[in-house]
């Protein structure tokens, strides 16, 4: 219905080591499905973390990044997802010729997000979605946000000390922090979240000038 009707829809894999050999799979069904619909966006992400279910079956992203390209070398139709790696967008800008936006901050959470749980809650972050740590606010018949609002809203490499000097700060934006806290405060909010970026992005420049050499 969605396509018929024109409307995006970005379909987004959690990928995680119960899964991660059934996408080649999964890809097949989506080429034979949606192939020709250009409103279809179907998308990886490897889990950084389990949450309640626990952190064994977490793929550490460097190794999952090798192991998805592996997959693919072997079953083309995996071309079809997009990779929501930590530095994707900027090598995709280098070895496709376009413009890099650099960011500020890390994602929607920081930004104009706003998520609301059925009694009126209101939060930034979608992890923290029932966390009582996480609400930010009310809804009723008016709104009222409170002082980690702000706080959210302030969560830029401009404002953190760690990322103001950091050489990948406009390809991370501050980072995720809901990964590793699972209750947040103004303090664990003025904290940097950082990854790997470096062996990130050997990993995945090499991976994809082998895929390009061959
Ligand atoms: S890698 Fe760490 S220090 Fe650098 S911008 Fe990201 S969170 Fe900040």
């Amino acid at each position: 219905m969605a396509v018929s009707n024109n409307i995006k829809v970005y379909l987004r894999v959690n990928v995680d080591r119960d899964n991660i050999s059934d996408l080649p799979n999964l890809s097949k069904l989506l080429v034979e499905l949606f192939d020709k619909a250009s409103t279809i966006k179907p998308y990886l992400y490897l889990l950084q973390d389990g949450g309640c279910s626990g952190n064994d079956k977490v793929i550490e992203e460097a190794i999952g990044i090798k192991e998805i390209f592996e997959l693919e070398k072997e079953n083309p139709s995996m071309k079809i997802f997009f990779k929501k790696y930590h530095p994707a967008k900027f090598i995709n800008s280098i070895l496709e010729n376009k413009v890099y936006n650099p960011i500020l901050r890390h994602c929607g959470a920081s930004k104009n997000q706003y998520i609301l749980d059925f009694d009126g809650r209101v939060y930034k972050c979608w992890h923290g979605i029932g966390n009582k740590e996480y609400v930010c606010g009310k809804i009723d018949k008016s709104i009222e946000f409170n002082k980690m609002s702000k706080s959210w809203q302030d969560r830029s490499v401009k404002n953190i000390e760690k990322c103001k000097s950091c050489k990948y700060r406009y390809l991370c934006g501050t980072g995720c922090l809901a990964v590793t806290h699972y209750t947040v405060n103004d303090e664990v909010l003025k904290s940097a979240s950082c990854v790997d970026y470096e062996n990130l992005i050997n990993s995945l420049v090499l991976y994809s000038l082998d895929e390009t050499i061959c």
